[in-house]
This record gives structure tokens, sequence and C-alpha cells, in this order.
């Protein structure tokens, strides 16, 4: 026999039973979105490689090891599978000239891949729900997207997340910030970790962002950012917390929350959460105003975040909050000639009254088919054998714990209305 071929480390089937769960916390995220007014864009999985190397830093995890990259064989043009959306997304504003009229306010959901060591909340394919806006100077913006935040996490009732903000300041801010950092960061020459060391001259405020439990000591006595903000930086820093603050959103400020990409400036944010060990961290983003024009489009103000599918839904079962998928209502059981082809128009009657039904296939005995009824999770079975066929009735016996094996026979016609009726009387 040959051997079987397995996923791609870091890339995982996602089963039915999980899919289910995936689906509602989809639904969920989708409603949320469109009560604050964002719609919905559909990006390619695969865009030209400078894109990322132009948007995202050359001196940064995902450009520098972390992105899946390869030549198109046909044309010889270097193209990648898309490690995170915002790039793609501002390509798209710039293209399809999105702001040019109005702001706009949008989001997408889909897998972004990464060449990272896989671990638990850390996957070479995940998900995201990424959501963008292109337009707006804030920090009303920057508000609003930080308190969409709170109410997902109220509709899905997750708890336990916390907030932290910080602020960026300018790209000519932090210039003079660095000269400082580099400074601090060299006293410890000798300390410093092996990617601390390569990026204390080509990116140092990436060193506040490391996740090595060694460094951290060294990291939280370094001097600040906030020191070098100017007026119109700390201005919007404080409109922002004001917001905040009149809305009852509790935050920290974390002066070393720097985030993983370059293109960031001004307001930064995480929600995190302790329940799920190192990677806590299930959304982050913040404004990027020099992005679009980095791009080469017209300067365009804009501010967004990203929310990590995998971790929320670990969060989601680990807090044990995780609905009950809902199955099927009928299972229908039928033998005999007459009886499979009343069946199978029954099961389409059935749906077109908008009852989800689950058809029996592959024959079997009476016994046998009940056993599945019964395994199905559905409510009804719906029985029809050459009796029920003769008379143009069918049998309805309830499945569900509490009522099992109550049964009775209705004309054909009025099947669909005796299983509303239940349905009616059980939401009652
Ligand atoms: P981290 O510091 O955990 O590596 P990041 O700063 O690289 O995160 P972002 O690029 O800001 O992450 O992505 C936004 C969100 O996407 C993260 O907060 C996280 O929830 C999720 N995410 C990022 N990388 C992964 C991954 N490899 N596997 C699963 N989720 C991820
Ligand atoms: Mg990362």
């Amino acid at each position: 026999m040959s051997q079987t071929i397995q996923s791609v480390r870091g890339m995982n089937d996602i089963l039915p039973e999980e899919a289910e769960l995936w689906g509602m916390v989809e639904d969920t995220v989708r409603s949320w979105l469109k009560s604050y007014g964002y719609r919905p864009i559909r990006l390619p999985i695969v865009e030209p490689t400078p894109l990322f190397t132009r948007a995202i830093g050359a001196v940064t995890d995902i450009v520098e090891k972390e992105m899946y990259s390869f030549e198109d064989s046909l044309n010889g043009e270097q193209l990648t599978l898309r490690p995170e959306g915002t790039a793609g997304c501002a390509r798209a504003a710039i293209q399809h000239n999105l702001a040019a009229q109005h702001p706009r306010r949008l989001y997408y959901m889909g897998p972004m891949f990464r060449h990272e060591r896989p671990q638990k909340g850390r996957y070479r394919q995940f998900n995201q729900v990424g959501v963008e806006s292109f337009g707006f100077v804030g920090p009303d913006i920057d508000a609003e997207q930080i308190l969409m935040g709170a109410r997902l996490w109220g509709d899905l009732g997750l708890d336990g997340v916390t907030l932290q903000i910080n602020s960026l300041g300018q790209p000519d801010e932090r210039a003079s910030y660095r000269a400082e950092l580099v400074a601090y960061f060299e006293q410890y020459a000798d300390s410093l970790d092996e990617d601390a060391r390569r990026r204390l001259h080509t990116n140092p405020l990436r060193i506040l962002d490391s996740k090595n439990p060694a460094m951290q000591e060294m990291i939280a006595g370094a001097p600040q950012l906030m020191t070098h903000l100017g007026t119109d930086s700390m201005a919007h820093f404080e409109g922002l917390q004001r917001i905040l603050r009149d809305l009852g959103q509790p935050c920290e400020i974390n002066p070393r929350l720097v985030r993983g990409l370059d293109y960031y400036n001004l307001t930064v944010f995480e929600w995190v959460t302790d329940r799920l060990g190192a990677q806590g961290t299930i959304c982050a983003g913040g404004r990027y105003d020099g992005l679009v024009e980095q791009l080469g489009g017209k300067p365009t103000p804009a501010c967004g975040f990203a929310m990590g599918m995998e971790r929320i839904v670990n969060l989601l079962r680990e807090s044990g909050g995780e609905p009950e998928p809902e199955l099927t209502d009928v299972y229908l059981v039928h033998q005999g000639g007459a009886a499979s082809r009343l069946a199978a128009r029954v099961a389409e009657g059935l749906r077109d009254q908008g009852i989800d039904v689950l058809f029996h296939c592959g024959g079997g005995s009476f016994k046998s088919q009940m056993k599945k009824a019964d395994a199905s999770g559905a409510a009804f079975a719906v029985i029809i054998g050459d009796d029920e066929a003769e008379a143009g009735e069918v049998t309805l016996k309830t499945l569900r714990a509490g009522q099992r094996g109550e049964q009775k026979r209705v004309a054909v016609d009025l099947a669909a209305d005796a299983i509303m009726d239940f349905f009616d009387g059980d939401n009652a």
C-alpha cells in the first residue's frame, strides 16, 4: 500500500463539527460589520511580491522569513501568497480609486499564509477578518474600530478580552526616538538575542516587540516613544482616549506595543486574552496614514485591524461558550418501491416549507434506518412504509429526549404543518 498524503505542516483541515462553529462566528461577524456600515471586498490570495516588501517593510518578520513566495513559471513574475490583507486592500483601493469620492469602510475574510513555526494559535495557513477604512483622519474612526471589537466580544459571548493601546507618532518622531533607543540597547549589546542584534541598526523598534522572555527585563527599562511625540500626535492620542473614556471602554496604555508591521503610525491597539497562552493577541490594528502614498496612491489617511479567526474560535471553545450547532429537522425513513418514490417527493415538499430534511439513502431495514435517524440529531423521523404510501400518509415520530417515541400519522399534505406546530410549541 502506498503511503497516504498528509496536509502541509501548519495548514489544517477544519472538519464539519468545527466548520459549523466557524460558520456561526462568521455569521455573527458579518452582521456586526454591517451594523457599523462596513462593506465586503474580496481580494486575491496571490499578489505581486513587491507589494508586500514595499508595504510591510523589508526588515520585518514577515518579509524576512515568513512569506511563501514563488516565481510564476509561465512569465517569471515574482508572486506571494498573501501574509496579511491590508497591503492588498490598499492596492485595490488605489487601483479602483475607491476613496476618491468619499471615505470607505471595508472588510474581508479569508486565509493568510506565513511560514512560521506552527504551535497552538500559530499556523502557516490561518484566517483573518480584516477591517479597513480609507479617507478618515481620526481619531473618531480609530475609536470606532476599537469599540467595534468590544461589541464583537460581547456578541460572541467572549469575556476577559482586554484592550491595549499606544501611539507610534509620526515617522519623524520615531526617527528621533530611534537614536535614543539604539543607544540604550547598545549598552546591553552582549545580552541581546540574535534577532535583536540584527535589528539594532535596521529596525530597533521591533526589538520592543520581542517575545523572548530573556529580553523582557531589558525591554521594560527601554526609553519610551511617547516622550518624543509632538503636539499633534499627542492631541490625536488624547482625542482617542477621550472617546474611549466617554464610552466607558477601559484600556491599558502599553508603551511597548509597536506591532509587527512597518506601516503603522499614530494609534496602534491590540485586544488580548490570557487564556490562550503565548498566542494571546486575538485582534490587532492601528492607523497607517502613509501606506497608500507609499504604494503610489494619493495621500489617504487609513486605519484598520485584523483578527485571527483560529484564536477566536479557540477562545470560544476555551471559555465553553460554543453554541450547539443545529443539525437537521427531519430524517426521512422509507422502505418499499412506492414508499420510496413518495418519500422523495415528501422530502422536497418539506424543504419547500423551509424544513431541513436528511433523506435516508442506501436502503436497509426500518430498524437500521431508525438507528441512523436517532444518531442524526434530527428532531423527527418521518416514516413512510407500504401502509403509509397506500394511504397517502406519513408517520411522524419525535426523536428528541423527553418526547422520544411519541408518534402520529397525518396526511402527506399536512406533514409540514404538523412539524411546524411542534417547533412552534417548542419555542413557546
Ligand atoms: P504575532 O505577534 O502573534 O505574531 P502579528 O503581529 O504577526 O502577531 P498581525 O500581523 O497583526 O499579527 O495579525 C493580526 C492577527 O492575526 C493576530 O493578532 C493574530 O490573531 C492573527 N495571526 C497572526 N499570525 C497568525 C498565525 N501565524 N496563526 C494564527 N493567527 C495569526
Ligand atoms: Mg507574527
